[in-house]
């Protein structure tokens, strides 16, 4: 199937991610959030990563301005009727996803495949909210999209391979790399990662050491680029918390309960990076 309209749902920082990918990969882009406002900052993100990028002369100013000008602002799901595929990358949550995929479902034309870019929901979940559970799949993008190379692809129960294919090709062309991982609480990425990130959150709540030297132990102990507190400010802790949720219920297992502190963080609205606070302060003046 060819793709030349893809609509991205969610203006955060990973749909504003994957919206700039797409775009760069030549796609026009129907870029879509509840508000004007939200998709506005969104393209305004983007911008500013583009104009980095010119700045190091590695594009051009009018290749910029070709990549924006294949941004389509909405705020209006209705625009969902124009699309060949959808990459939703709403907030992490079962209900809000299943009502986004039901009205997708009604808008879209026959052809359009729905995918998800859900850290850790089932698929097959997903596509049962909708009447082509063969044409839904998940398409993990990793944080920051534009840097991180890898791309899960999860197929539901009913994805049928020709979708599969056409998502696996897609990936190709926006440059990343895919992997094929099977429908389980948080495919691989982060059934390995989130658990380590929720264990550092218990080390620092406990008092065993400040969550500088956390982040210490792990760079120069484990050889990773950032330490797992950094890396929970940065994937944003609202999303950290539904993803260790979702383990939780998913497998039933104590294992994965999510570390009370970072239950208190999320409601005291320290997110992370995207919020100013999260472990560490961050000034976007900066
Ligand atoms: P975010 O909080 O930065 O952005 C979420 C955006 O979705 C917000 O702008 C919000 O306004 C919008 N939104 C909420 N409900 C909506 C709706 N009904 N219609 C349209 N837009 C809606 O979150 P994020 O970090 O970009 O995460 C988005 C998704 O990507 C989540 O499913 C998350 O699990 C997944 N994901 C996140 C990361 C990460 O590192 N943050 C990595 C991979 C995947």
């Amino acid at each position: 199937m060819t793709i030349k309209k893809i609509m991205v749902i969610g203006a955060g920082q990973m749909g504003s991610g994957i919206a700039q990918v797409c775009a760069q990969a030549g796609y026009k882009v129907i870029f879509n959030d509840l508000k004007p406002e939200i998709v506005r900052k969104g393209i305004e993100g983007i911008d500013k990563n583009l104009s980095r990028q010119v700045k190091k002369e590695r594009m051009t100013n009018e290749e910029k301005d070709a990549v924006i000008s294949r941004l389509l602002p909405s705020s209006d799901l209705q625009d969902a009727k124009e699309a060949d595929l959808v990459i939703e990358a709403a907030v992490e949550n079962i209900n809000v996803k299943c009502k986004i995929f039901s009205n997708l479902d009604a808008i879209v034309p026959e052809h359009a495949i729905l995918a998800t870019n859900t850290s850790s929901l089932p698929i097959t979940e997903i596509a049962a909210a909708t009447n082509r559970p063969e044409k839904v799949i998940g398409m993990h993008f990793m944080n920051p999209v534009p840097v991180m190379k890898l791309v899960e692809i999860i197929r539901g129960l009913a994805t049928a391979d020709e979708v599969y294919q056409t998502i696996e090709d897609l990936t190709h062309a926006l440059s990343k790399v895919p992997v094929e991982v099977n429908d389980s609480p948080g495919f691989v990425s982060n059934r390995v990662l989130m658990p380590m990130i929720n264990e550092a959150i218990y080390t620092l709540y406990e008092g065993v050491a400040t969550k500088e030297a956390i982040d210490e132990v792990m760079k120069l102990g484990m050889n990773h680029p950032m330490g797992p507190l950094t890396l929970a400010d940065f994937i944003g802790l609202d999303t950290c918390l539904y993803i260790m949720e979702t383990l939780h219920d998913g497998f039933g297992d104590d294992k994965y309960r999510p570390c009370p502190l970072l239950r208190k963080y999320v409601k005291a609205g320290w997110l992370g990076k995207k919020s100013g606070r999260g472990f560490y302060i961050y000034d976007e003046s900066i």
